[in-house]
């Protein structure tokens, strides 16, 4: 098959390189490292999906021959009414401090009485676009509960909280290809592999 040039819009190294992992060998996955000047998405959504769209649609609008796709991802958790869903990056405050993000996450559910383990989600839509306007959109959803004892070095974000359904480890403890295999952000990139399959035929 041909190769499928695709530029990635995030900034954040771990997911670019998920990412890439996951993807089949024809996608010629590029990253922002090589467009240092591309504006960045304004991120307003009240949905992943909204949000996805929003950073796709914006580097597509700046770079209008390529594809792009974009991920919007987060941890939904059920005690907290579905928080930290679309603000997980900057739950504690900063956008990006994993450490204070799952502290905040600890702390707030050490809090709460009611039924443990605490169940959750990890939720991901992948946008792709061209010319600045959606071409597609692609949701991806692995259920789990929250531990309150932190576990594992793999990954980032909430993974060292976070235990699928069926497993006793966190994704955090997982490898790399065996956490790619069942999560959120391989399952809405197996959707945005079949569209792009059936656009080249
Ligand atoms: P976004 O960049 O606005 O989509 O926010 C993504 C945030 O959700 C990350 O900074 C993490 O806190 C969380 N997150 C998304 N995917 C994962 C994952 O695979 N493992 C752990 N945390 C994740």
């Amino acid at each position: 098959m041909k190769k499928i040039p695709l530029v990635i819009a995030t900034g954040n190294a771990h997911k670019a390189k998920e990412i890439a992992a996951i993807l089949p060998e024809w996608c010629e996955v590029h990253t922002l490292k090589e467009y240092p000047d591309a504006p960045e998405a304004a991120e307003t959504g009240r949905t992943f999906a909204e949000n996805a769209k929003q950073k796709a649609e914006c580097l597509s609008a700046y770079l209008p021959e390529a594809l792009v796709i974009a991920d919007d991802s987060g941890l939904c958790v059920d005690a907290l009414n579905g928080y930290p869903g679309v603000i997980s990056a900057r739950y504690a405050g900063e956008h990006g401090d994993d450490m204070a993000n799952n502290r905040k996450l600890l702390r707030e559910l050490a809090a709460m009485p009611g039924e443990q383990p605490h169940t959750a989600r990890f939720v991901c839509v992948i946008s792709l676009a061209q010319g600045g306007k959606e071409l597609g959109s692609f949701p991806g959803v692995v259920e789990g509960s929250i531990t309150l004892n932190p576990r594992g070095t793999n990954g980032f974000g909430y993974d060292p909280l976070f235990i699928p359904t069926g497993y006793k480890v966190t994704t955090a403890e997982m490898r790399p290809q065996d956490k790619d295999a069942i999560s959120h952000r391989g399952r809405a990139l197996a959707g945005l592999t079949a569209f792009l399959s059936a656009m080249e035929e």
